[in-house]
């Protein structure tokens, strides 16, 4: 038996097989040993298994997603069987004498630069499927994994790192647990593991040996166990069972109100990455969706969704919802959530940089086409718009103005729309300081304490060596975060927290007594919030 220590991201054990995730293309060998008619038939050969691929996977998202979301397979399966890209790998193999995966793997940079030097933003963005679809064929011709990466059987997965969009693309059903070497417990990818109810160890070393060995992964106390000895793996098992027995305890705790034992209340609300959380949303009894990361919609595809895309979606939401408080939180991209075909560029400072409400008020096309698919959705629940990394008023007027003129323009088309609450992220330093100003604009605030305390302490949430000087009940957060509840209050606005703090249970009391009104968390955190709420007696106990 074998252990690797890490940071545990949520308490819990995963039983099962490792899996190494390989990201990248095998590296491509030019010289062939084959002759160019032999390697123009393993060029067909792997390009008929990609369309094969490519099919699966079209009927795969045309189930769980939809025809609009799914169409980007039938993209890919056309751009395989484009002549220009065809006749440029042959022609390499031919004139070159080339491996087929090297003619590919050329003609995808070939094509993708070409793609993203042009003018129309559309043809840009179809730099990011060559690249997809190359990688595929490559992938397929070197024997290495990327149509599956994740196998057959539910594993335990292992990498390097997972970007944001990489871990939204994993087929949950298949993912008992992930391991990664590098990542930090603020991150995204680390949040979407909460949200998926996941285990998760960051900052772990391995090596390639581990790959489809048995393993416990041990959250509780921050190590993986490989090879474990049959007492641990059945001592483990006896702890996970209890996990789950616990688990149903408490959903005993579903449609009791969040309210202390000296009846004060507060509401308690999920967090999601997409429609397909709202299943999560509904099994733990939230009140409502108190942040709807949309930007993870972006983070999905290889190239912006339409507005009729995005409505889908928070149409399907709200209705499913069914007239409980959504917000969703305009986009949010840039920083560590990065998607190809925004063409964003290189930054020194990310996390201060081109992001979120910055973005769309720089883009308004794109800023407007998913305002107008909010508004739309709105007629169909109860909705509410939030903007993130707000810094100004003059940027929550702007927004507000051009969200006015989407409003005035659905009006025209008779687009049929419902009232929607506008708030904003308050996770900025500077937006706690004006908060009684930025109070005057809106309806709430919601508290984003992942970047507040980024942005509070100085301490950049991706980079795990600065854990050890992390303080999330640092003094300077928790006063800010008093002071925008009593600003906010002021001016008539409720204030919610939907950063991890939020769940965090050594705060609630805390939360609660500063008056804090909704507390929005992961959905597996609801129901343990709600046990916390429900023990405390704010009569008794002072801070
Ligand atoms: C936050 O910053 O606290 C927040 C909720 O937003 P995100 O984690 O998506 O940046
Ligand atoms: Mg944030």
């Amino acid at each position: 038996m074998k252990v690797a220590t890490g940071k545990s991201i949520l308490k819990g054990i995963a039983i099962g097989p490792l899996r190494i995730y390989r990201k990248k293309a095998a590296e491509a060998r030019r010289a062939s040993v084959l002759s160019p008619a032999e390697e123009l038939a393993r060029f067909e050969s792997a390009r008929r298994e990609a369309q094969e691929q490519l099919g699966a996977l079209y009927d795969k998202a045309l189930d769980e997603v939809g025809e609009d979301n799914a169409a980007i397979f039938e993209i890919h399966q056309m751009m395989l069987d484009d002549e220009d890209y065809v006749d440029a790998v042959k022609s390499i193999i031919e004139t070159q004498g080339a491996t087929a995966e090297y003619a590919v793997s050329t003609t995808g940079e070939n094509f993708a630069a070409a793609f993203a030097a042009m003018e129309d933003s559309y043809m840009q963005a179809r730099s990011a499927d060559v690249k997809d679809i190359s990688r595929r064929v490559v992938n397929i011709l070197t024997g290495s994994e990327q149509g599956d990466v994740q196998g057959e059987e539910p594993a335990i997965l292992v990498a390097d790192d997972l970007t944001p969009s990489e871990t939204v693309q994993l087929d949950k059903s298949k993912l008992l647990g992930f391991i990664t070497r590098h990542g930090s417990s603020n991150s995204h990818t680390a949040i979407l593991a909460r949200t998926m109810n996941i285990p998760a160890l960051i900052g772990v070393d391995f090596d390639e040996s581990w790959d489809g060995r048995l393993a416990v992964l041990d959250g509780y106390n921050h190590c993986v166990y490989i090879d474990p000895a049959p007492e641990l793996l059945s001592a483990m098992e006896a702890k996970h069972r209890s996990d789950l027995e616990q688990e149903a305890l408490l959903q005993g705790l579903k449609k009791k109100p969040n309210v202390t034992l000296d009846g004060t209340e507060i509401q308690v609300y999920a967090n999601i990455g997409s429609a397909g959380d709202v299943g999560l949303v509904l099994q733990n009894d939230a009140q409502g969706i108190g942040l709807f990361r949309s930007e993870f919609l972006y983070l999905d595809g290889s190239d912006y969704p339409t507005e009729d895309q995005q409505f889908a979606v928070y149409k399907r939401v709200a209705e499913t919802m069914a007239g409980k408080k959504v917000v969703i939180r305009t986009l949010d991209i840039g920083a560590d959530k990065q998607a190809d075909y925004f063409g964003l560029d290189h930054e020194e400072n990310p996390a201060l940089g081109y992001r979120a409400i910055r973005i769309c008020l720089t883009r308004r096309d794109i800023f407007k086409q998913q305002l107008r698919a909010i508004l739309r959705a709105s007629a169909f629940g109860s909705v509410s718009i939030m903007f993130p990394m707000i810094i100004s008023v003059r940027e929550v007027r702007d927004a507000k103005e051009i969200l006015e003129e989407c409003r005035r323009e659905l009006k025209a088309q008779g687009a049929a729309m419902g009232e929607v609450e506008i708030g904003i992220m308050i996770e900025t330093p500077a937006a706690v300081m004006i908060a009684d100003e930025l109070a005057e604009e809106v309806d709430f605030f919601s508290l984003g304490t992942n970047d507040l305390s980024q942005y509070t302490l100085a301490i950049d949430r991706q980079n795990p060596k600065l854990d050890t000087f992390y303080d999330p009940h640092h003094p300077a957060i928790l006063r800010m975060i008093r002071m925008t509840v009593e600003a906010g209050h002021r001016h008539g606005c409720w204030v919610g927290i939907c950063g991890e703090l939020g769940a965090d249970p050594a705060l609630t009391e805390t939360f609660l007594r500063m008056g804090v009104d909704e507390l929005s968390v992961s959905p597996s955190a609801i129901l343990p919030l709600r046990k916390r709420i429900r023990s405390l007696d704010l009569t008794k106990s002072g801070e």
